[in-house]
């Protein structure tokens, strides 16, 4: 890269906000951020927040090792967020156990926290868990979670204090190239010049890069979490991704519980148009009234609670279930990062790190070829993209897409 250098990041979402702040702290490179709607009007703020570091893959623990060390970091930086480290404890079935004990190597050579809990064991620590007898957790102690909602403001008032140029309620119609190089972004006011551009526009990803010859290889499922009313007594809780039950929970603000639940039958969903808001999106009230009932087994939450709020939102996963961060092919000085599967928030302040690092010409911190575009095999992704499958499908594809 130059030594004086414009980089235009499309997409106010953490990705977008997070490599922004991370890149602006490099002197010579200005950084442009320009979002159609007010910052976090996609998934970010919808997002259940909660963070963990055991994956199953070198690169991906490696990113997620930076996202933690930094979540607890910016806790200092950011003035009004705090990232909550009650832990992340991670439960299966005694098949998927199996699988993840096979990890156990992995996440001790890259030091992430992985105690192994029986059934007895979580319920001496956290007595209004409910766990089945044939349950163990991996708990991740430097898990946790986040405020999407305390969180996405601060980390953008805090690259506005860095320099980034924020521009809100500005769209892009589609990135500018000539002779095979990104030279910018056109907007309804014109082109935004830039020496490099970033797509981080999660589910818009087709619609924005369309006109660069470029389809991301992904599948769009809409998905649903809930906040509690106070719980009646205080109730300790790690933030628990509870793999067998299809669902997670964690304490939120003011004594409640958030609940995300998955929906295994829904299909996927074309990528959102230019004008598409998720706030538009809706979800069959009735039957989620019931699956928030079923899953509250879960815990003892001491007496009776209502609903008080929904979110609902889009994940999006790629061919191999892993993200796709790096350089679109055929466009020189054009970059995305997208289909970061239900786990975009964890990644974000890790994805950030090491997309700036990619977008300064730095040598990454880890081999981004792990997340290249370009990793695919044309005929699987042919076939991939031709196929329509529902959510609890995901598994068919290589990869592992728990939740994660
Ligand atoms: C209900 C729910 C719960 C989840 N829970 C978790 C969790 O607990 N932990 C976790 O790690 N992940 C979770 N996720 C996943 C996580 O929310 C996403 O992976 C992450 O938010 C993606 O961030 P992003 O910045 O890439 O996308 P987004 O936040 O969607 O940002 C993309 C932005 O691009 C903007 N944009 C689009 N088109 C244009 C254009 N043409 N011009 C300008 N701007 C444009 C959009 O307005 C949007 O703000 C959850 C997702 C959902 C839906």
């Amino acid at each position: 890269m130059a030594a004086s250098a414009r980089v235009v990041i499309v997409g106010g979402g953490v990705t977008g906000l997070s490599t922004a702040y991370h890149l602006a702290q490099r002197s010579g490179v200005e950084v442009v951020l320009l979002e159609k709607g007010p910052v976090g009007d996609g998934s970010s703020t919808r997002a259940g927040g909660i963070c963990t570091s055991q994956l199953w893959a070198q690169v991906p623990i490696q990113v997620r090792v930076i996202a933690l060390r930094r979540f607890k970091e910016l806790s200092e930086e950011l003035p009004d967020y705090t990232y909550h480290d009650v832990g992340c404890l991670n439960l299966f079935d005694p098949e998927e156990l199996e699988l993840r004990l096979q990890m156990k190597k992995l996440w001790d050579q890259y030091s992430v926290a992985n105690e192994l809990l029986d059934a007895d064991e979580m319920r001496r620590r956290w007595p209004a868990l409910v766990i089945e007898d044939d349950i163990h957790g991996f708990l991740d102690e430097r898990g946790g979670y986040s405020e999407p909602d305390e969180y996405v403001p601060a980390l953008a008032a805090g690259c506005r204090r860095r320099g980034v140029d924020i521009r809100e309620f500005t769209a892009i119609s589609e990135p500018a190239i000539e002779s095979g190089r990104c030279t910018g972004v056109r907007t309804a006011s014109g082109v935004v010049e830039a020496d490099r551009v970033l797509s981080a526009t999660h589910a818009w990803s087709d619609t924005v890069l369309a006109q660069a010859g470029y389809q991301m290889p992904c599948k769009l499922f809409v998905h649903q979490r809930f906040v509690t009313s106070p719980m009646p007594r205080p109730v300790a809780l790690p933030a628990v991704n509870h793999h067998p039950g299809g669902c997670y929970f964690r304490p939120a603000d003011g004594n409640r519980m958030l609940l995300g639940i998955g929906s295994p039958d829904r299909m996927e969903r074309p990528a959102l148009a230019a004008d598409e808001r998720m706030a538009g999106l809706t979800i069959d009230e009735e039957h989620f009234a019931r699956e928030r009932e079923r899953h509250l087994r879960h815990v003892d939450l001491g007496g009776p609670i209502s609903f008080e709020i929904t979110k609902i939102g889009i994940t999006a996963h790629s061919v191999d279930g892993e993200p796709i961060m790096g350089p679109v092919p055929s466009v020189e000085g054009l970059f995305v990062a997208g289909c970061l599967h239900s786990g975009g928030f964890a990644y974000n302040p890790g994805a950030g790190y090491v997309l700036a690092e990619m977008l300064a010409d730095e040598t990454p911190s880890v081999d981004m070829s792990y997340y290249a575009a370009d990793r695919f095999d044309p005929a699987e992704v042919q076939e991939f993209m031709a196929t329509k499958i529902r959510e609890g499908e995901q598994s068919h594809i290589r990869g592992r897409s728990k939740r994660h």
